[in-house]
């Protein structure tokens, strides 16, 4: 335990000097060996922080955190600076937020390079060049780099291993679950989980949003082989096609991540609620505090069902407090197998058009992922001629999708003419009758208005409620209705009941 006022290490909750809650992340930082030329990670409680495990000479500051960057990103790097293939191949480069570090130096590369538009010709220099690519350098740079950190990767396996068999005490095995992404830090929570709990017949849930990258398809393929023993299900939604739900709601944006629970977060959860009905379980996930503001509200482990999504379920993550070195550190120490999308230059993986990835993840995409890129822009500047945007391109190219706000400009917005009653009873309620049985496809077309949430309403009356994605209040309450012929909406908690419109999810 940590207390960040006063900086100091205990084992107690309160701390010992000014009585303050003491919090378990302890504050790490990176700092580096210029005769080494290699980043050490030392908490800043280390008694012998400043000094270096290699060589004994004297380590600085260098950053607070890194990742690491491949002979593959070292090649692309030198094309998009006009330096020869092979420039950044035998120095040692590591990137953060932005920036690059070559031999401890810090290099900017302009934002503006990932606006570039001519992919095309960069990926071909990028492939006749590839034989260029070697690992030499790279294997010895990250060899040292884990001899330097040993006492890290022994601490940190030590206290996730304790944390694991914490957390898991009240679970036996056949209901602890380990969430698998495919993504470097999902691969480095379920090789733990696996070892701590020294068993290697777990459930994993994969959930294939069928957004994936190619590379996250080959590398969960290899995972399986590797771990023959590991129950192994796949969450994915076969109801629905991305593309058509985009065509008829208009493709997700930062506000209006629609796909989310559709595809991702509703398949997962009925995997585990046909598998495990109302029993408690366990997930493991690679969630880290770092990661974004959002996830740092979590707590390390979590069981309020208001916070999670899936009420039976209590998650945990033991990598909550890592960096993204400290992961890259277990993985090369460990020597497990990853995603390969990470030596392409992602730094992180998941759908691959989704509206939350950088300007430069979509550039790496367009340079390797073309024909499915060429794709969605075609079907993105498609969409803004349909809503009426002047420059339907820039739109596109610049971005401003992404900040789209609800449903403005939709056919379904303005077309729909449907009769309803006033629900004599409540106030509020209207009832629409149906000409098609309800069902889950009806309850998900509610998702522009918020995050759909089946399992907190009632379950006699089949109730889903949807929450306001800001304020996580219910806003909307759905249910079958006469026999499932009809369906009974209900709108609460808004200041105007006529107004409820999908806007409000961004307002
Ligand atoms: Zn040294």
């Amino acid at each position: 335990m940590w207390c960040s006022r006063c900086c100091i290490e205990t084992n107690s909750e309160k701390c010992p000097v000014c009585g303050a809650a003491t919090d378990e992340d302890v504050a790490v930082k990176i700092f580096r060996c210029d005769a080494c030329n290699v980043p050490i990670i030392n908490a800043v409680s280390d008694v012998d922080k400043g000094t270096c495990p290699l060589c004994g000479g004297k380590t600085k500051y260098f950053v607070a955190d890194l990742r690491t960057v491949f002979p593959e990103e070292k090649l692309l790097l030198a094309i998009l600076l006009d330096k020869k293939p092979n420039f950044f191949m035998n120095r040692s480069v590591w990137a953060a937020a932005g920036k690059y570090y070559v031999d401890g130096k810090a290099l900017t590369v302009s934002s503006k390079i990932f606006t570039r538009t001519d992919t095309d010709s960069i990926a071909k220099k990028f492939f006749g060049a590839v034989h260029e690519t070697n690992y030499e350098r790279f294997n010895e740079d990250i060899a040292k780099f884990v001899r330097a950190n040993r006492f890290r990767h022994a601490a940190l396996k030590d206290e996730a291993d304790n944390f694991i068999r914490r957390a898991s005490k009240n679970f036996t095995d056949e209901r602890i679950i380990i969430s698998f992404s495919g993504g470097k830090d999902s691969t480095v929570t379920a090789d733990l989980v696996t070892k701590a709990l020294t068993n290697p017949n777990l459930v994993h849930i994969f959930s294939n949003t069928t957004l994936e990258f190619p590379s996250t398809l080959d590398y969960v393929t290899r995972y399986r082989k590797n771990h023959p023993q590991a129950i192994f299900q796949t969450a994915t939604n076969s109801e629905q096609n991305f593309f058509d739900v985009c065509e008829d709601i208009g493709p997700p944006a930062r506000m209006m991540r629609w796909c989310c629970s559709m595809f991702k977060t509703g398949p997962i959860a009925r995997v585990i609620s046909s598998l495990y009905r109302d029993q408690k379980i366990l997930t493991f996930y690679g969630i880290r505090k770092a990661e974004s503001v959002t996830r740092s509200k979590y707590n390390r482990l979590e069981d309020n069902a208001d916070s999670i999504k899936i009420r039976q379920q209590t998650v945990a993550s033991p990598i909550f407090f890592w960096k993204d070195l400290d992961v890259w550190l277990y993985i090369f120490a460990e020597k497990l197998d990853f995603n390969a999308a990470y030596r392409l230059g992602y730094d992180r993986v998941g759908c691959w058009c989704c509206p939350n990835n950088t300007q430069r993840a979509l550039f790496l995409s367009r340079i390797f992922m073309p024909l499915e890129t060429k794709k969605w822009r075609n079907f993105l500047v498609d969409f803004a001629k349909k809503i009426g945007k002047p420059d339907p391109e820039n739109y596109v190219d610049a971005g401003k999708w992404k900040a789209r706000q609800g449903g403005n400009g939709l056919v379904a917005a303005n077309d729909v003419k449907i009769r309803f009653t006033n629900c004599t009873t409540e106030e509020h309620a209207k009832i629409y009758k149906l000409a098609r049985p309800f069902n889950d496809e009806l309850v998900n077309l509610f998702v522009p208005f918020g995050k759909i949430a089946p399992e907190l309403g009632s379950k006699i009356l089949r109730e889903t409620l949807v929450l306001d994605l800001k304020t996580n209040a219910p806003i909307l309450s759905i249910m079958p209705f006469k026999q499932g012929t009809a369906v009974k909406i209900k709108t609460l908690n808004v200041a105007d009941h006529d107004e409820l419109t999908a806007c409000e999810v961004a307002a």
